[in-house]
């Protein structure tokens, strides 16, 4: 039977360095490659145990229990069609990525949507990496009272006047508008142990 009989769907993968597969693995087989800053696996020290592939929140790391079970899983993830950015929506529960590139599909899509909150988290190309390892978009929707209540996207920014009109110097950038007007922004990254913090900035903005 083949050693190590583990597989990472790269197109799914979002590569955070707290992956779940790195948590468990009893051998260190699965591992943060630095040097390539991405999640690496070396066979010869898979002991085939599995735990990784329970432990992957997105399934995008997969274990063969045999040598054909491998094959057939491995087809699958050469056939993969799926995305990351479908993968952003599918986990974090935020709209389809859109792209702004003018400044009037902020008025269309402030009037496209009947919720009061909206909720646009803006990212460029180098810091989209940052949002896929942020706080779940569920988490902050709960905030606003779910629902019709609330509208969060996740938006590639490409326009500069849009940085202005809601005065956004860093990236990830969440606006909160209220009734269709800015009621402000929290710039930066936050990670899960800045949760409270970030909590705390966004309900003084409703
Ligand atoms: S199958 Fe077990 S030993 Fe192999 S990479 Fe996954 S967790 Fe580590």
């Amino acid at each position: 039977m083949k050693k190590g009989r583990v597989i990472i769907n790269r197109n799914i993968c979002d590569n955070a360095k707290e992956c779940g597969g790195i948590e468990v693995c009893p051998t260190g087989a699965m591992y943060w490659d630095e040097e390539n800053q991405m999640i690496g696996y070396n066979a010869a020290e898979c002991i085939d145990c599995g735990l990784c592939a329970d432990n992957c929140p997105v399934e995008a790391i997969l274990w063969g229990i045999d040598d054909e079970d491998y094959e057939r899983k491995n087809k699958e993830v050469e056939e993969e069609t799926r995305t990351l950015e479908e993968l952003n929506v599918e986990r974090y529960g935020a709209a389809p990525i859109e792209e702004f590139i003018e400044n009037s599909v902020l008025d269309e899509f402030k009037n496209k949507t009947t919720s009061p909150y909206i909720l646009f988290e803006f990212f460029k190309d180098e810091s989209i990496q940052c949002l896929l390892h942020s706080i779940r978009v569920e988490e902050i929707k709960a905030l606003f009272g779910n629902g019709d209540n609330v509208t969060y996207t996740k938006v590639c920014l490409s326009d500069e006047d849009i940085c202005n009109i809601c005065n956004i110097s860093e990236f990830p950038a969440l606006v909160v508008l209220k009734d269709g007007n800015i009621s402000g922004v929290i710039e930066g990254y936050y990670d899960d142990e800045q949760k409270e913090e970030f909590f705390k900035k966004l309900v003084d903005l409703k």
